[in-house]
């Protein structure tokens, strides 16, 4: 995608589609770091067990947001895990940001 395609507005809503967070070993490390946490402590707190039973998920509120959505910014913006970074570049949900061509 072209960047000039692409505008976010920081309405926040991709943080509150269903579905999972999905966490590498890298993405648990740079947050672990980011909340000066051990990376187990971050696990045992922060994850999941993804429907695919593969990988670690960030956990949601009870209305399915992502846990660090704090009003429509993230908390943890600088280390967001590398789903959060890739989007919409290397992956998008057609029709559901209005923000993006594509
Ligand atoms: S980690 Fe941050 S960018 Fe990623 S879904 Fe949660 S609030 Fe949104």
């Amino acid at each position: 995608m072209k960047p000039e395609a692409w505008k976010c507005r920081r309405c926040g809503d991709c943080c509150r589609w269903p579905g999972h967070v999905l966490l590498t070993d890298r993405d648990i490390a740079r947050l672990a770091q980011n909340l000066r946490m051990a990376d187990q402590d971050f696990i045992e707190r922060h994850t999941r067990l993804a429907s695919n039973r593969a990988q670690l998920s960030l956990r949601e509120k009870p209305d399915g947001s992502c846990e660090f959505l704090e009003g429509s910014a993230c908390a943890v913006y600088e280390a967001r895990p590398s789903q959060c970074r890739d989007f919409p570049a290397a992956w998008n949900v057609p029709g559901e940001c209005g923000m993006v061509k594509g």
